[in-house]
């Protein structure tokens, strides 16, 4: 609400006959303009679930649908998300199909390790050293709409707090 509220006090003291009645009129149907494309992904993460088995990154990996690779190893593999939400965002998945982060367990410890480091470097491939965001959404009330366990690396812009 922040800065749609900015950016209208900025427009009406370019033009003062715009009142305040109006002024939160409009921030709010903005703000509802937000809410709404936050509900269409939790509504698709709603109608989503456990596979027991393959996903669309399970094609991915085996190179059955394009995708837009910025690196691979025989542990990972990581490409820009289909529907970017900031400047730069990178899925990293396991080639292994764990399908929730609350399926790992002690034995997937190096993998998850790994994981780890190899987002510190495709952060840097991408020119994300002013700073960037790792999510991992988990299960419905996660958002989680892909059931393979992966990694957002999201940068290129000011990331807000608290997340959504
Ligand atoms: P999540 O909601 O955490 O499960 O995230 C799944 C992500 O996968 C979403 O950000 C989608 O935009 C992304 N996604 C789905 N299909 C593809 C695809 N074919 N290529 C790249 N990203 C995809």
């Amino acid at each position: 609400l922040a800065l749609p509220l900015a950016s209208l006090a900025l427009r009406a003291s370019l033009r003062p006959s715009l009142g305040p009645a109006l002024l939160f009129a409009r921030a709010a149907q903005s703000s509802r303009q937000n809410l709404c494309t936050m509900s269409d992904e939790v509504a698709k993460a709603q109608r989503s679930g456990p596979t027991g088995g393959d996903t669309i990154f399970g094609k991915i990996i085996r190179k059955e649908i394009p995708a837009k690779i910025v690196h691979e190893d025989e542990l990972s593999l990581a490409f820009h998300d289909v529907n970017p939400q900031a400047p730069v965002h990178v899925l990293l998945i396991p080639k292994e199909p764990i399908a929730m982060h609350q399926d790992v367990t002690e034995a997937d410890a190096a993998l998850m390790g790994h994981l780890m480091v190899v987002a510190a470097k495709v952060a840097k491939s991408l020119d994300l050293a002013e700073g960037y965001r790792l999510v991992v959404n988990n299960g419905k009330a996660g958002a989680q709409s892909v059931y393979h366990v992966h990694v957002h690396i999201l940068g290129g812009r000011q990331m807000g707090w608290p997340p959504g």
